[in-house]
């Protein structure tokens, strides 16, 4: 086996703790986008996999988009949403919000900046819902093992993944983990999926009753776990997690933030796994990445109350200076207007066939332990002995290293660790897919050649 160093530690190793971090290290400089291409400074073109961080689902040369924004530049470049106060924009996206999320009836929204100020957000509304019903004792939030949540102080501790928490104090005493329900990964010898999700069902259960589930205010989820490596639920999971939140009076907050938008080939996570959540949250897609803004949408059950509270106490006190940001908002709703008349989600399922069949097509290799996906989201595991058991040394940094490849051939993926992720925009054309397929060929290759010296 390869001694595979340092020497091939690019800064993505590192992305996900230095990220907005200017180190030492010399970095890969983006100057400009143009469809699902972005190019460096020195004018080497990439094929941009990962729609810069999950976002530019429109590609990166949408003009409708910047049209949008100089007009609302030159009309109305700022107003807040503070005191009863807002802008058309504001208010336009949050009916089209609550018109497109049709998995459950929501009726309210709060726009903030990013995905972790949304789940933030999220935690906030839940322990108000709850104190309006005089219940301020329910508080605890069950999250899940991997799952990605942001990196504010409470969505990072709603986030399961130890590197987030160590020497930071998280996660915060109500913030429960339950497992992953990674089928490969974590399934018994004989076990079917059905019985694996029975199984993490009744241990959520075991851990609401041994919590007490007066004091469980929430449970948050992502449909498809992405930054964690596409991780799929396996059958039958929501329906039997579902069934034990609802016995024990535990709100959904479904973290569609990745999944919304059309990424799964269903316009929200919720529409493919029949999630019916008390509350979502989104962003990224929501204006294909073209201006920082994200939102929660609120079910009547819980904005009923947190009125009637707020009309009798003052308002649910919480709230950002660019929430609801006009020429963001109006970015957004002109995304969304795009993604209809384009009928996006037929566009991401004309396409998506043929981007995972002809990358599952390479799970024979005997570096790769599980390549899985769905939609226009899909990640490559690299293990040794094809088990999920056996990861590599991770000095080795296998998938850092395939990542390193793919960017010599001109095109970038994000690795972090051993799972490689790809969520290309939807602008990605048969050509496009094809040069992809090609490209991860290649640098498949290479790396199972490193592996094998
Ligand atoms: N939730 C999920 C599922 C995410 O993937 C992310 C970011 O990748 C976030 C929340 C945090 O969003 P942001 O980086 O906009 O704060």
């Amino acid at each position: 086996m390869a001694n595979i160093t340092n020497e091939f530690m690019g800064h993505d190793m590192l992305a996900p703790f230095t990220a907005g971090w200017q180190s030492d290290m010399e970095p890969l400089v983006i100057e400009k986008s143009e469809g699902s291409y972005v190019y460096d400074i020195n004018g080497k073109k990439y094929l941009d996999t990962l729609s810069g961080l999950w976002c530019t689902t429109l590609g990166g040369s949408e003009t409708r988009l910047v049209e949008a924004a100089n007009k609302q530049l030159n009309t109305l470049p700022f107003y807040h949403s503070f005191w009863n106060r807002t802008t058309k924009p504001s208010l336009d996206l949050a009916k089209e919000l609550l018109n497109m999320f049709t998995a459950n009836k929501m009726a309210k929204v709060f726009f903030t900046n990013s995905g972790s100020e949304a789940n933030d957000t999220q935690v906030k509304l839940v322990w108000y819902y709850n104190n309006a019903l005089g219940r301020p004792q329910k508080k605890k939030i069950i999250a899940r093992a991997k799952a990605y949540h942001g990196s504010t102080y409470i969505s990072a501790g709603l986030s399961g993944l130890p590197p987030m928490h160590q020497k930071f104090d998280l996660p915060p005493p109500f913030v429960l983990h339950t497992e992953c329900p990674h089928y490969w990964a974590y399934h018994l010898p004989g076990e079917t999926e059905e019985e694996f999700s029975t199984r993490l069902a009744n241990n959520l259960e075991s851990l609401i009753l041994k919590e007490g589930p007066e004091t469980v205010a929430a449970f948050i989820a992502e449909p498809v776990l992405g930054a964690a490596g596409v991780i799929l639920p396996p059958a039958t999971y929501f329906d039997k997690v579902q069934a034990i939140l609802r016995k024990h009076d535990i709100l959904f907050i479904a973290d569609e933030v990745v999944c919304g938008f059309g990424r799964l080939g269903t316009m929200f996570g919720s529409d493919k796994y029949n999630i019916k959540p008390d509350l979502v949250s989104v962003a990224k897609a929501l204006s294909s990445g073209y201006m920082p803004i994200a939102a929660v949408l609120v079910s009547q059950k819980i904005s009923s109350v947190i009125l009637s509270e707020s009309n009798k106490i003052g308002a649910f006190c919480h709230g950002f200076t660019y929430s609801g940001h006009p020429v963001a908002c109006a970015v957004a709703l002109e995304a969304l207007k795009i993604y209809k008349e384009r009928n996006i989600t037929e566009v991401v399922n004309k396409i998506s066939q043929k981007f995972q069949e002809g990358l599952k097509a390479f799970a024979d290799s005997p570096i790769i332990g599980e390549i899985r996906g769905t939609g226009l989201a899909l990640s490559t595991e690299f293990v040794d002995n094809k088990s999920p058991n056996d990861p590599f040394p991770y000095e080795w940094a296998v998938g850092t290293y395939f990542g390193t490849q793919c960017a010599k051939y001109g095109m970038l993926v994000s690795s972090t660790g051993d799972h490689v992720n790809m969520a290309p925009s939807f602008t990605l054309s048969l050509e496009e897919l094809d040069e992809l397929i090609r490209i991860y060929g290649k640098a498949l290759k290479d790396t199972e050649k490193r592996v094998e010296e």
